[in-house]
């Protein structure tokens, strides 16, 4: 993974091209960032870029023998740490090593995928993956060895909240009597987790969620997709790029257009264009229209904002910016929280598998009636 395959985080990749540039490498970083953010993809450009033979000013040279091997996951100097548990081919001492073929197919499709992901892929969904006690063993042996090739001998840690109290207590030995040219990058979502005695020996980079702008241009890029789906998704995916790829699979219509043909037959009161609506709804299966009611409270949630201060709302599409200064008049205080709460009751009630029909239709009701009250 190279830096300019990272979409955004300009100050997040400088802090690290200095820290080599200037040989500020601290042996133990954090890079501390939510499911679906950058944190491992920073961790892993940062990996080859240390290791590059021919470092640029911005990135890793991405030709050199290490960077080639960087990039496919198979530099000899290049090692991974991950939750893992006994599965149909491993059926007993799971431990890393033993996943390797699976973390690179894993890893090289999408750097942004989360725990869950990665238990499916290896086949184990309703186990918890675990950094195990042996694992721990590994881990010392490991670092005792020289680099084979790199500077540098580099360990990424994959959700070290996961770890074993023994195999965490093993890293702390490590990180507080740490073995020569040998560099540990955890990669975690949350520091409440680990050892204090650990994070407090890391150099803690917190990686930001990807904004809405930036999900836009990776589905775009990703999935080739029209901007005004890929708007939609982003407004669903709350910054996280994993999040981004199943909505892509699940979000199977245009939610603004249905959105906006709800509203105006609820505001004026065309119940029977609402019904012909309601089947429609009912077709959508349960996923989208959980999906569909979260992005209409999303939009609700902009046109609120847009009546305080129409600078609160930084990033629209056209057509949803013009819905959006439109609709604002309609929506004041008097019906902004029952409007959002209906929505939020209609969202509860499809997840408890109510009738969509019904669901839809009753909301409507409700809506028309908050609308002429605005
Ligand atoms: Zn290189």
């Amino acid at each position: 993974m190279q830096f300019s395959q990272i979409i955004g985080h300009q100050e997040a990749k400088q802090l690290l091209l200095k820290s080599v540039q200037q040989n500020h490498v601290a042996h133990a970083q954090l890079f501390l960032g939510q499911e679906g953010s950058a944190n491992l993809a920073l961790a892993l450009a940062y990996a080859t870029y240390i290791n590059c033979e021919n470092k640029q000013p911005d990135d890793s040279c991405g030709t050199c023998g290490s960077c080639v091997k960087m990039n496919k996951l198979v530099h000899p100097d290049f090692n991974f740490v991950m939750p893992v548990t006994s599965t149909k081919s491993v059926s007993k001492d799971a431990l890393s090593s033993k996943f390797m073929n699976e973390w690179r197919e894993f890893i090289l499709a999408s750097p942004f995928q989360g725990l869950n992901e990665w238990m499916q892929h290896i086949g184990t969904e309703n186990k918890q993956g675990i950094i195990s006690k042996d694992e721990s063993r590994q881990l010392v042996k490991l670092v005792s060895l020289k680099a084979f090739e790199g500077n540098y001998k580099i360990v990424v840690i994959w959700l070290p909240e996961l770890m074993h109290p023994s195999a965490a207590n093993a890293l702390l030995k490590l990180l507080e009597e740490p073995p020569a040219q040998t560099l540990f990058l955890l990669v975690a979502q949350s520091a409440e987790k680990l050892l204090a005695t650990i994070t407090s020996r890391t150099q803690i980079m917190q990686v930001r969620n990807f904004t809405e702008q930036e999900v836009v241009q990776f589905v775009q890029q990703k999935y080739n997709l029209e901007p005004d789906r890929a708007t939609q998704i982003a407004q669903l995916a709350e910054g996280s790029l994993n999040a981004a790829a199943k909505l892509t699979n699940e979000i199977s219509s245009d939610y603004f257009s249905f959105f906006t043909e709800w509203m105006r037959h609820c505001y004026s009161y065309k119940f029977k264009e609402l019904i012909d609506m309601s089947d429609k709804f009912q077709t959508l299966g349960r996923e989208n229209q959980k999906n569909f009611l979260l992005y209409a409270l999303n939009l609700f949630r902009k046109v609120m904002l847009f009546g305080v201060d129409t600078s609160l709302i930084s990033f629209l599409p056209p057509a949803e910016l013009d819905f959006v200064q439109k609709f604002s008049k309609v929506i004041t205080g008097n019906n902004a929280g029952e409007l959002a709460e209906e929505l939020n009751q209609a969202h509860y009630h499809i997840e408890r598998n109510a009738n969509p029909k019904m669901v839809f239709v009753d909301s409507s009701i409700q809506i028309a009636g908050f609308l002429r009250k605005g």
